[in-house]
Order: C-alpha cells, then structure tokens, then sequence
C-alpha cells in the first residue's frame, strides 16, 4: 500500500505549485489547540505548533469546544440549503452581528464562500454603483503596490502588478491603476508621506473619469509581503476617494478580527470604507465563509441602479453551517480576551524573533499586532526553512525572503517563545547553507 502522501502526489494540486513531488508534504494526523501531529515521508511523526494559524484563519486554535459544538448543533439541524427564497437563522444572526462589529455605518452583508470571492463582489458592488449614479466609464481601480487580493481575475487585477500573477495572464487582467507603496510604518518620514500623498492624489486626478474606487489592504499588507504602513496613509485614501467621488474598499480579510491589535486594521485610521471584505478568520478557520459589507448608501444606490439587483448569487451563499461556525468564533471574540491575546503573541514574538537581527542574511525582523516577520535578503529555500522549523517543533510556510508567524490568538507566551525560536534557528538554516554555497 503506498503511503498517503504518495497518492497525494499521484492525484492532488498544492496551492501555487507543479503537479510534481518537487516540495516536501507533510500528513496531519491530529490537530488540537495549536497543535499539530504530522507524519513525514519517512513515517516519522513530528508534534508542531502550527504558526500559521493555517494561514491567518485558526485563531481560536484546533477542536475549540464551543465551535466544534455551533458545527455538530448545526448538522444536527440542517447543513445547507439555498439562499435564492430562502433565509435562516444562522445567516441573519451573523449578518446583524457583522453590522454590528465593522467600523461605522458599514451594514448590509454579503455571505461570499471565499476571500476572492467577497472581493469579486465588491469590485462588482463599486462598479454596480457608478453606473447607478450615472458615471458608467467608471470601471477600473486605484490600488497600492504590494498588494494581494485573491486568485480569481478581477481580485488578480489588483494584486501587485510585478509580483502577482499578471505577467501569466496579460491578456485577461484589467489594466488598473497603480501607486506606490506607502513609505514602510517605520521609515515614515514626513517629507516621504506628501510624497506618497501626492503620487496618489495624482493618480486619482488623471483618471478620475475611468475609476470606480479604492481597493487596499488597509495598514497591513500580507501576502503581498508583511508590509506594515502609516494608519495615516488609510486616511489619506479616504480623503482622496471623497474628493473623486471613488469608492473606498478596505479589504480585511487578512488583517480583521483582531490580528494587527485592533478588532478591524481601519480602527488604527479611524476610517470607515464605503465596503469592507471579511474571510479567513470569520469562522476561526473551520469552514470556508467570506463575507462584502457595504453602506446603505452603497446598498441603495446599486439596488436603485439599471440591473436593479446587485449582480451576483454564488450556490453556497450563506451556507449555514459556515454561519453558524462564524456566529460562535466571534462570539468567542467578544466575549473573550482576544487584545490582551494578540499583545502577548505580538510581545513574544517582537522579544523572540530579535536574536534573529544577528544573522548574516537577516535584512529586517518586525512585527504589528500578532504578526511576525523575519524579511532576510535573498528569497528562501522553502523545503530547507520548512524541514528545519518542523525539527524544531514548529510550522511555518515561508514566501519568497519572508519567514512569518501569525499564531493562534490562544497560544501561552511560552509556545510562543518556542515558535519565536524554531524561527530563528530556521533562519539560522539559511544562513549556513548560504555559507556552504558560497
Ligand atoms: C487570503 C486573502 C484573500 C483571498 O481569500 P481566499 O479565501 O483565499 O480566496 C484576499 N485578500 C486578502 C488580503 C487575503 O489575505
């Protein structure tokens, strides 16, 4: 009998990789708390402490009881049925607890099945908009190098036009529009903010007629890169998209539910957008569930508009179970201890990860809220930095020259001590092997 992980690699894709064994896979035996069992090629099994909380979603840990509890309640009850006629509880309490949480007047919700998905929606929302309000040409967006907005087209479309993956795609990508990066949050001079303000302000004013909104990651950039910039830059977005009459879209589906210290990354700008995109954390990283929250003014005018509907209706709308997972997650975030949590994580890392400066290929190590990061010079070995975490005891999944964690908001100071460390020897691992090469 082969082993899983060779029908795995006779039969599955892996995200962003070759249908070859050309990256080491692990099996997950168990998962619990922020723990994982995992087995290795070899059948060795090795305990983990999942730092990546599967990428930023898990943050009440594996096997919480009271969301495994809101899933089996909810199977018990019924798991799915259709949005189109239908409505149910675990939708509509979600949808009012959402209006509830997001910055201002954000208030009416669309249950997307996917971060790519809610962005689709709010590009779709903004366009939808403008014609409504009879500027039809308004179809294109202003965005900021460095981001990441999801894999399907038009969220591609406004992904970082160099390291996204618009150069696999020229032909189907809008041709959107794009400035700087803002100064980093701890290179912000001020004579570098008016020149970023004034890149952007003159983005807005040459292509005013031709743009629908504003699409960013407000103050923290992930996937993109880790990179953290002023709240006053967020701020500055909202000044220009009033002046231009522009949508402003924040999309939080990274940075929400508590991840960078604040419950939403606009409450450091003190900013609310005209829509917000919420996902992976939404359900503490038990089932896929994104959601597009917009104003009623947004909601009134698309509603108003030519179509007279906002024009999309995936199947799995507003799947139950997932609404009643995501109901229970953020239950657990208001009632419990999510700001003293994420400020140890962010402690224990930023005292952790320090070491970590010493070393030859060691460019920056930062961290904001319950995120850190390891930025060395060169891009890493993926399968070296990932063997070398695992044999220290912890889970990483390094890009390009970025070894980062974002645990679980449950993790003790001590796991994350044990992470900060298993980091570090990982960029330690780079560094050797970097010395042998030379
Ligand atoms: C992950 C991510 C997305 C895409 O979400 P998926 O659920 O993977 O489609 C979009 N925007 C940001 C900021 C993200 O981090």
């Amino acid at each position: 009998m082969s082993s899983l992980i060779e029908r795995d690699r006779a039969s599955l894709w892996h995200p962003y990789a070759p249908a070859s064994a050309t990256l080491p896979l692990w099996a997950v035996e168990a998962a619990d708390g922020v723990a994982l069992r995992l087995r290795d090629e070899d059948g060795r099994i090795h305990e983990v402490l999942d730092a990546m909380s599967s990428w930023w979603s898990v943050i009440h840990g594996y096997r919480h009881p009271v969301l495994d509890a809101a899933a089996h309640r909810q199977v018990e009850h019924f798991s799915h049925v259709m949005f189109g006629g239908l409505t149910h509880q675990p939708a509509v309490e979600l949808a009012e607890r959402l209006a509830a949480m997001t910055p201002g007047n954000l208030e009416r919700v669309f249950l997307a099945d996917s971060g790519s998905i809610s962005v689709e929606v709010a590009l779709k929302l903004a366009v939808q908009f403008q014609t409504a309000k009879g500027r039809p040409k308004r179809q294109r967006f202003l965005t900021i190098r460095g981001g990441y907005h999801g894999d399907t087209f038009a969220a591609m479309g406004v992904c970082d036009p160099v390291d996204g993956m618009h150069s696999a795609f020229p032909g189907l990508l809008a041709k959107n529009v794009f400035a700087p990066r803002p100064p980093a949050a701890a290179k912000a001079t001020p004579a570098a903010m008016e020149q970023w303000r004034a890149d952007v302000e003159r983005l807005a004013s040459e292509h005013t007629d031709e743009l629908a909104a504003i699409i960013v990651e407000p103050v923290l950039q992930g996937a993109g890169g880790m990179f953290a910039y002023p709240a006053e830059c967020v701020r500055i977005l909202r000044e220009v998209a009033n002046h231009h009459g522009l949508l402003l879209i924040l999309d939080e589906i990274a940075t929400g539910f508590g991840r960078t210290g604040e419950l939403f990354a606009a409450d450091h700008a003190g900013v609310t957008p005209d829509i917000m995109c919420v996902g992976k954390a939404l359900t503490g990283g038990y089932l896929t569930l994104a959601a597009t929250v917009c104003t009623a003014e947004v909601a009134k005018a698309v509603s108003g508009g030519g179509a007279g509907a906002l024009l999309h209706g995936p199947t799995f709308m507003a799947n139950p179970l997932a609404c009643a997972v995501a109901n229970a997650s953020l239950g657990l975030l208001q009632e419990g201890t999510w700001r003293a949590d994420v400020a140890r994580v962010g402690a224990g890392l930023a005292s952790g990860l320090t070491p970590a400066l010493k070393l030859d290929g060691v460019t920056d190590v930062r961290t904001i809220g319950g995120v850190g990061v390891i930025e060395l010079r060169d891009a890493v070995d993926v399968a070296a930095v990932t063997r070398t975490a695992v044999e220290h005891g912890v889970w990483v999944r390094p890009f390009r020259n970025l070894i980062y964690a974002m645990p679980p908001y449950i993790s003790s100071a001590a796991e994350v001590q044990s992470i900060a460390e298993g980091m570090v020897a990982a960029a330690q691992g780079v560094q050797a092997s970097d010395g042998v090469a030379a």
